[in-house]
């Protein structure tokens, strides 16, 4: 549906997007991830026609459209800020779209409802923007991106204004009304949450350029290097070399951990290893049967800190590894700073980057 191939722009010599090549199929939502100043935003804009690259093509369903101004393109925008024309209703809001790329007139309210319907907002389709609170808007702002019919979708930090507990509903909505309308969407957004569990693919980006196209599931348990496994969440690296010998390999990792390799590492001698805190047990009592496919050590609780839902525990493993972990309520009870803990993980939770 939307093919963007070899795109590039610069800002004063500098490149801002640098090169990037991907694909987007109807009813299928792509985030693009990275810190601030990656080039998430000049992509989208590109895409859109509100910035002309430099070099590259943009296009859609097969047609290159890297020529034609924003309305020819046939694109559906929601920006960070809803941008609702404050002085029209919702319905009109909704209208304007339809009204502006030659939707018969007769057929618009019928389009306006379906849409305002399948928002959840239809009974306050005569309000003003300006009595509605921010998660209103933005599903407001959502049927209107939508109430054009667009094969492409673009969704510029479409929950960032929302509070927390409303960003994550909202979440869930968005992902489902995507996928009813079928469109070829992209969601921009520095929250590797939100990333993860809207989107159907991931492009992790840094300084221009594409670093991994990728599964939710994948950038995240298989990063492509060490920048993208930090970028996606929380990562012990256990560091350490591997000695083989005998077609055996094993980690001689800080803290004293070591221990056999599991099949799924590669044979190569330079890669890094890592756990993600929620693969770690922790409890007091030492385990009761030793299972091949786990890691055991013992270590000392460092720190702990309560997040509601789970505490983070930072335990000390020997003189010089740190592992953070989180534990919901176990049924070991609390543990206490500077308590004696076993720990344990199992090898198939073992991440791993070449760099
Ligand atoms: P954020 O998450 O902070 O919104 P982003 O990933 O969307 O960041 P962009 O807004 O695409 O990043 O910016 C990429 C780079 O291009 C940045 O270094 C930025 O300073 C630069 N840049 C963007 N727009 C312009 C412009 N109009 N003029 C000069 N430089 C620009």
């Amino acid at each position: 549906m939307l093919r963007v191939d070899r795109l590039v722009k610069r800002y004063n010599k500098v490149a801002a997007v640098d090169n990037i090549s991907f694909e987007v199929v109807a009813g299928e939502t792509v985030a693009l991830l990275g810190p601030s100043g990656c080039g998430k935003t000049t992509t989208l804009r590109m895409i859109a026609g509100f910035a002309n690259p430099d070099a590259g093509i943009v296009s859609i369903a097969d047609q290159d459209v890297t020529p034609l101004r924003p309305y020819e393109r046939n694109i559906g925008i929601l920006f960070q800020d809803y941008a609702l024309f404050p002085h029209m209703t919702v319905r009109d809001n909704v209208a304007f779209g339809p009204q502006h790329r030659g939707v018969p007139k007769a057929e618009i309210p019928e389009r306006v409802d379906k849409y305002l319907d399948l928002v959840g907002m239809a009974a306050m389709a005569d309000r003003y923007p300006t009595t509605l609170s921010g998660g209103q808007q933005q599903r407001v702002a959502l049927a209107r991106a939508m109430a054009t019919e667009p094969g492409i979708i673009l969704l510029d930090e479409p929950l960032s204004a929302l509070d927390a507990k409303l960003r994550e509903r909202l979440r869930i909505e968005l992902k489902q009304i995507l996928k009813t309308v079928n469109a070829a969407a992209i969601v921009v957004t520095h929250d590797q949450d939100e990333a993860l569990s809207l989107a159907d693919r991931v492009l992790i980006m840094s300084e221009g350029r594409i670093l991994q196209n990728a599964s939710p599931s994948e950038v995240y348990h298989k990063p492509i290097n060490r920048f993208v496994a930090e970028f996606v969440g929380r990562s012990n690296w256990l560091g350490g070399h591997v000695e083989t010998s005998g077609g055996v390999s094993t980690l001689m990792g800080k803290g004293g951990i070591s221990f056999v390799l599991p099949p799924h590492i590669p044979k190569e001698p330079d890669l890094n290893f890592f756990l993600r805190p929620e693969s770690i047990l922790i409890s007091k009592a030492p385990p009761e049967h030793n299972n091949d496919n786990r890691v055991y050590c013992e270590g000392t609780v460092l720190s702990k800190m309560f997040l509601g839902q789970d505490t983070e525990v930072i335990a000390k493993i020997g003189d010089d590894l740190e592992l953070t972990l989180l534990t919901r309520k176990s049924l070991d009870g609390d543990f206490s700073v500077g308590e004696r803990v076993f720990l344990s993980f199992d090898k198939a939770n073992l991440g791993y980057v070449n760099d």
